[in-house]
């Protein structure tokens, strides 16, 4: 069974849940909020075994093998419940009758234990009257629930909700520190230290990166970005690229144009900020666009964005993208 040893960074983090956990006295209502990929959901699961461990280690790990444990363990905890927003093809939402079910469901006593732990990953996707819902449980001053929600957008929680609850946040991981973890699953070294500094402190991002060809994929963003720079990108290699993008999914096709919004932002910010890419900073010193020309180019990505939610043909999309990108590029 994972315990705190398991996650990654957050140390102060780790020592202030597990003296909630030994002593006992804790927030009922808890909001993880940071970006994605940093162990948030890792760190409420162990948190959530620690709290309904009937014989909580002294060195505040969950004993592994008390009857919560096992059932903990074995994912079918009577009192233990994760809320995550259902999606479809165009929304992603956690809806008001989720929120019921979890009323009705927790209405009783816990079964196993004294208290029962809930889980709402996605927390920003409360519909409005959903989470309204949710505010009348997080109000009930006697309850034996304790609610974490999870979040990589704080903001779009609704303020009533905030307010309730006590907030914990999750920094991004060190560079360092994702550099260990990547080396670890044997990922080669030289590679790990690049991924690690374009992951943006987000272990997530940097096993992706590294699983998905994300890292190839940038790099071939920014061979799109410096060949329309050098005017070399002809209209055939336009479209032999949209054939290959026929073989991807929609999700990677959006990665790779989020990788050119970011490229676009690091060239438009590179003295003044920290770049998404610091790694490639000669490269992106060699582009230069007008300020104007770049700010017009993300809009294109936007919309691509946009039109890759609605629509689906992955060629005609991304050939479009290319060519207007292209054709901005050669405009005065
Ligand atoms: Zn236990």
């Amino acid at each position: 069974m994972d315990g705190w040893k398991n996650i990654l960074g957050h140390a102060e983090i780790i020592e202030k849940l597990k003296k909630f956990s030994a002593e006992k006295n804790f927030p009922h209502a808890i909001i993880f909020s940071g970006i994605e990929g940093i162990g948030k959901r890792k760190t409420a699961e162990i948190f959530a075994a620690s709290l309904l461990c009937e014989n909580l280690r002294d060195d505040g790990e969950p004993c592994g093998i008390c009857s919560s444990c096992k059932l903990m363990n074995g994912k079918s905890h009577p009192d233990f419940y994760v809320v995550e927003p259902e999606v479809t093809k165009t929304t992603k939402n956690i809806k008001i009758g989720q929120i019921r079910t979890l009323q009705s469901q927790t209405a009783l006593k816990p079964v196993q234990s004294d208290i029962r732990v809930v889980i709402i990953d996605g927390a920003e996707f409360l519909k409005k009257e959903a989470a309204n819902c949710l505010l009348k449980t997080l109000e009930e001053p006697m309850s034996r629930t304790v609610f974490i929600l999870i979040t990589a957008n704080k903001a779009g929680l609704l303020m009533t909700v905030r307010s309730r609850c006590v907030t914990i946040n999750f920094e991004r991981l060190k560079d360092e520190d994702i550099k260990s973890e990547l080396l670890r699953r044997e990922i080669e070294s030289e590679r790990a230290e690049k991924i690690s500094i374009i992951s943006g402190g987000s272990l997530g991002r940097a096993v992706k990166l590294s699983e998905s060809g994300g890292y190839e994929m940038r790099e071939s963003a920014l061979d799109l970005i410096e060949r329309i720079f050098r005017a070399e990108m002809s209209n055939e290699d336009i479209f032999t690229k949209g054939g290959q993008i026929t073989d991807w999914t929609k999700e990677q096709f959006s990665d790779f144009v989020i990788y050119i919004q970011k490229i676009l932002r690091d060239i438009f910010l590179l003295d003044t900020a920290t770049l998404y890419n610091p790694d490639l900073k000669e490269r992106l010193e060699q582009i230069k666009f007008s300020d104007q020309k770049i700010i017009e180019m993300v809009k294109i990505g936007v919309e691509t964005h946009k039109r890759l939610k609605s629509n689906a043909n992955l060629r005609l999309l991304s050939e479009s993208y290319f060519l207007q990108l292209k054709k901005l590029v050669v405009s005065n």
